[in-house]
């Protein structure tokens, strides 16, 4: 077992069946060891900075059906909102005076805001906070629509993969298509974007292979921002009963994560809060470097509910940002509140792939 581990720390990759075995047998002690390297790694490529990015949610409609979301279209006790051009900008201006200098846009699939709109709200946003990151989570869209908002000047885009076995995302998204995920990424890839992808941990029929195959996916992939969460099941959907996943469990596919794409830029989630009041800082122990503290309206934030008993929702965004920053320091790292670009990325590059 200590041979496979210096193998991930050194060589930065396992086989599957190497990966099966190391997860079946993990030890206590073992897995002190691995968030241990984990920790070093991501110190050699981000040393102690924890980025932050101000997570506007903007509409909480979705098309799709996913059975483990509480924002799926079937959820009908769910109470959606959406958010103006003009709440969306206020929320930006806020954080910019706060001094985040890195933003989400974050939305169920909600073909409401078309490209015209999103292009405008990036256009606007981008010019009322200068020199800032903006990352769009919006789900499936088209290539023309990806291109569109790149050149408006969208800098990231996470698309997470949610699993990367064929059968269990086929079980878990009526509807939807796997080479059709799979090909958004490659598309926002190919434009220039940096591109998130992602899984959860804890989903009912997920196995230590499947999440050998999403190391390997993630391996082979390299998106330069990877998001890892424990599967949180919500009483509004057909999972209800599941078991879900929990923090020990995500902290070794973080840690392994890590060490298979030392230089990806990885949340410490805000459902690792959720499920233990110390998961972040634990998270963040084990190899994470970002958090994305909450700045859309505080009476809309409860409806924004993937899964239930979120925690922040009553903070405000000055709150937010002065809790996080001592959670971070009192955890030996320092909170970052620029644009945080992957350690790879320059300007320029975006540049030459908007000519
Ligand atoms: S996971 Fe995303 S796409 Fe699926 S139902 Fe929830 S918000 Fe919609």
């Amino acid at each position: 077992m200590e041979a496979l581990l210096d193998k991930l720390s050194e060589q930065h990759e396992l086989t599957e069946e190497e990966i099966v075995w190391f997860l079946g047998h993990l030890t206590p002690e073992l897995k002190n060891k691995l968030y241990s390297r984990a920790s070093e790694v991501r110190k050699q490529y981000y040393g102690v900075s924890v980025y932050s990015r101000g997570l506007i949610e903007f509409s909480s409609y979705c098309k799709q059906d996913c059975l483990y979301c509480g924002l799926r279209r079937s959820n009908w006790s769910a109470e959606r909102y959406r958010l103006t051009e003009e709440e969306i900008l206020e929320c930006a201006a806020e954080g910019y005076e706060l001094g985040y200098r890195s933003f989400v846009l974050q939305s169920g699939e909600d073909i409401h805001y078309s490209e015209q709109v999103i292009t405008s709200i990036v256009r606007k946003l981008k010019l009322r906070c200068p020199d800032t990151a903006v990352t769009l989570s919006v789900g499936e869209r088209s290539e023309g629509f990806y291109r569109a908002l790149y050149n408006a000047g969208v800098d990231r885009y996470l698309l997470r993969h949610e699993t990367a076995s064929r059968a269990l995302y086929e079980s878990l998204h009526p509807g939807m298509s796997y080479d059709n995920r799979m090909d958004c990424l490659r598309i926002l890839r190919g434009i220039g974007y940096q591109v998130g992808a992602g899984f959860m941990v804890g989903l009912p029929g997920q196995t230590h292979r499947h999440l050998a195959e999403d190391l390997l996916f993630l391996k082979a992939f390299h998106p330069e921002m990877i998001g890892i969460g424990p599967f949180i099941p919500h009483s509004a959907t057909p999972l209800k009963e599941a078991a879900g996943g929990t923090v020990e469990d995500t902290l070794v596919m973080i840690a392994m994560t890590r060490l298979m794409v030392p230089d990806a830029l990885m949340p410490a989630t805000t459902a690792m809060g959720t499920l233990d009041p110390a998961g972040r800082e634990k998270a963040i122990q084990a190899g994470a470097n970002v958090v994305m503290p909450i700045l859309s309206p505080l009476q809309i934030r409860r409806k924004y509910a993937l899964y239930e008993q979120k925690i922040c929702m009553g903070d405000e965004p000055a709150h937010c940002r002065s809790c996080l920053e001592m959670r971070i320091a009192i955890s030996g790292y320092r909170m970052d509140h620029g644009r945080g670009d992957h350690c790879g990325y320059s300007r320029l590059t975006k540049k030459e792939h908007q000519e």
